[in-house]
This record gives C-alpha cells, sequence and structure tokens, in this order.
C-alpha cells in the first residue's frame, strides 16, 4: 500500500521512503503482520504526522491494536475504502462498511 494522505495527490511522490504504522506505539518495520503498515513517501508521512489523529483514525490510518488492522477499512488515496489485510492485492470494502465508517 503505498502513501494514502488526506490530501494526495498534491505532493505525493510515489516512492517507497518507509514503512508507517497503523498501530500506535509500534515502528511500520516492526508490525508482525503486513495489515499494520503501508508504504509511505517522506512527503506524505509529514503530512500524515501532522494530521488531526481523529481524521486518521476516521480514515483507517490509525487503529487501536494490531487485530483490527486486518478488519479496519482505510480511505485509499481518497478514492476508495479498501482493506489491508495481508494479501497481495488490495480487497475493496463493501460500500455499506465504508458508508458506516464516512458516515461517522
Ligand atoms: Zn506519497
Amino acid at each position: 500500500m503505498l502513501c494514502p494522505p488526506t490530501n494526495y495527490p498534491a505532493h505525493c511522490r510515489y516512492t517507497l521512503d518507509t514503512i508507517a504504522s497503523r498501530i500506535p506505539g509500534i515502528d511500520g518495520f516492526d508490525v508482525d503482520d503486513a495489515s499494520g503498515a503501508y508504504a509511505v513517501c517522506r512527503p506524505c508521512q509529514r503530512t500524515l504526522a501532522t494530521t488531526d489523529p481523529r481524521l486518521t483514525r476516521r480514515l483507517g490510518y490509525i487503529v487501536d491494536s494490531p487485530r483490527q488492522a486486518a478488519s479496519t477499512p482505510v480511505y485509499w488515496r481518497q478514492t476508495r475504502w479498501v482493506y489491508f489485510d495481508g494479501n497481495p492485492t488490495i480487497r475493496a470494502a463493501a460500500k455499506a462498511e465504508a458508508g458506516l465508517l464516512s458516515a461517522g
């Protein structure tokens, strides 16, 4: 998964500069499952770091625990809700699931 920030793609370099974690307190390189992290360029990483944590949580970039990562949809590149469930491809979230999240 690459660079999902809230103002994508205005400054995105489309590069894999680092791995960001979705789990507070755990480095992206240390997560146990692919659902808990995503690839990100430095400009997007800075954007995410300065975005209101309530928004990043609502958009799925932050989850409360590792076991929630695979089942929490992410609003990917501000275009669609997907799951980072550890599979080689991104799985789209059902419209009902995405609707519940975007309405909250
Ligand atoms: Zn980026």
